[in-house]
């Protein structure tokens, strides 16, 4: 009684299906009359139109086939409701090609109520490259450049939403040690816990024993022969200073190493850190010495640690102290005019957060430190090296309209010097951009493009700033804004900024 009861709810879904079923009814015989109509007028029989619609009969049925296991597994992932929503939602939407109009850009009033402020803003600083005839191209999502790579693709696959330890820190802190570099290595295995130990070796059926062979009274793990040994732990107990050993001696590996290799602490002298790598690679040393018995003699093993992990420290410090004296150089930098019969552009761009409000400025001055135009651009969001590009870009269109046909141009993003002189692959996301800038590169003139210190390109830098107060697009400037009038003049007069310049 019950089943019925329930059916009876759903009464009104037969309904629907019987209207369905009977309709289907009245269409297919229809199918048959119009195109036996069609193909073969007047006739009471034609083969060709049996065939016809035999062949429609079983297309629809495979179709079907297919079609509602996928349709089925798909609500089953995402839910019936979003499954239905999707084709809806997508009537509604208009067309990609429609939201771009070639003249003023982006059509934003259609977009702006379906996307986020943020997204507006990002759109702003992108346009559709209508000018140099480029195809659409394939970018890879997971790098940065566009180009795909297995690491990428890898941890594209292993992205987990769920927090886990960031090993980059832990391994940051292995390799960044100051010991010798097989000391690090030999850290660096015992972290990936590969180093070849009775436990180990019997897994792999190399060995029947998995006992420790020096102290017999327990299992030779990693954690066990370097640390939990008698052997070693006679060793540590003299090392490790007494407020350290509880937390010394509780910890796991991980944890073990993770804690002790942490930066920062000095025991006599010596980093804590380079004196404990020291420590667990002579363990080690020790240890298979004696396993293989191989050992010279070492009356004391705890003073020679700590004299080895001093000699080591003195000798890294002698090195870099050295090195850092020589590599800086303070030198003093600034605006340079242009050669006779030159322009000189100088460009840059901003971004507050990177990507984050991002604007540019520009500036084109004759060989006596003259203004001779220069423009501020408030883009909306994107990022530092997009924004640089910006500048360029009009800076090249500001010198091309006032007719200046060679032209210096100044920037001091070595990234955007590189895109502009050698180039930039095709699944760049920044390819649009750089594209078109070659476009006017590539017209009848003489640009030279070069890259110069942020002290050398203060201006443009004032302009970029001064962008950030101004509404959204692009601004020309007849003449200096009071906003950067003392930059303007500092480069005049040939004034120049210290900068410390790594030799
Ligand atoms: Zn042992």
């Amino acid at each position: 009684m019950e089943e019925v009861t329930t059916l009876h709810g759903i009464g009104h879904l037969f309904m629907t299906i019987f209207l369905y079923c009977f309709s289907a009814f009245i269409v297919a015989p229809t199918i048959t009359d119009v195109s036996m109509a069609a193909l073969c007028p007047g006739k009471d029989e034609c083969s060709l139109a049996i065939y016809l619609s035999g062949f429609q009969q079983a297309i629809t049925g495979v179709g079907s086939l297919m079609m509602m296991p996928l349709v089925g597994s798909l609500s089953d992932k995402y839910g019936r409701k979003s499954l239905l929503t999707l084709p809806m939602t997508l009537n509604i939407l208009p067309l990609a090609r429609d939201l771009w109009c070639p003249e003023t850009g982006w059509r934003l009033e259609l977009i702006s109520p379906y996307v986020s402020v943020n997204t507006t803003l990002e759109l702003k600083a992108v346009v559709l490259d209508c000018v140099t005839g480029a195809r659409d191209r394939v970018a890879w999502k997971g790098s940065a450049d566009g180009q795909f790579s297995v690491a990428s693709a890898y941890t594209l696959l292993t992205h987990s939403e769920t927090p886990r330890p960031d090993m980059n820190i832990f391994f940051r802190r292995v390799w960044s040690v100051k010991v010798p570099e097989r000391v690090r290595v030999f850290i660096w295995l015992v972290s990936h816990q590969v180093i070849m130990t009775n436990v180990e070796r019997k897994r792999r059926h190399l060995c029947d024993s998995d006992v420790c062979v020096v102290c017999k009274g327990d299992f030779e793990t990693i954690i066990h022969a370097l640390r939990d040994c008698p052997a070693a732990l006679g060793i540590w107990n003299r090392i490790v200073p007494p407020r350290m050993r509880s937390d010394f001696f509780s910890r796991t590996l991980m944890g073990w190493l993770y804690e002790t290799l942490k930066d920062g602490l000095v025991v006599d002298g010596v980093p804590w850190a380079t004196t404990f790598a020291m420590g667990l690679w002579w363990n080690w040393k020790w240890r298979c010495g004696n396993v293989f018995g191989e050992n010279r003699r070492c009356p004391d093993r705890v003073r020679f640690v700590k004299e080895l992990a001093k000699e080591v420290w003195r000798a890294h410090e002698q090195s870099t102290g050295q090195g850092r004296a020589r590599i800086h150089e303070e030198r003093q930098i600034g605006w340079v005019p242009p050669r006779e019969g030159w322009f000189k552009l100088n460009t840059d761009g901003a971004s507050r957060g990177n990507p984050g409000p991002a604007t540019a400025g520009g500036v084109l001055r004759d060989r006596d430190g003259r203004w001779c135009g220069g423009f501020a651009l408030n883009i909306g969001r994107c990022s530092a090296p997009l924004a640089e590009l910006w500048g360029v870009y009009y800076g090249l269109l500001l010198a091309w309209e006032k007719k200046c046909s060679r032209v210096e141009l100044e920037v001091d993003s070595e990234l955007v010097v590189g895109f502009l002189r050698t180039g930039i692959s095709e699944s760049h996301p920044l390819s649009f951009l750089v594209r078109l800038c070659h476009g006017f590169l590539a017209k009848d003139w003489l640009v030279q493009i070069s890259h110069v210190y942020r002290e050398a390109n203060y201006l443009a830098d004032g302009l970029a700033n001064y962008a950030f107060s101004l509404a959204a697009g692009f601004h020309f400037l007849e003449s200096v804004p009071l906003d950067v009038v003392s930059m303007f003049e500092a480069d005049e007069i040939g004034s120049t900024r210290p900068r410390n310049i790594r030799m």
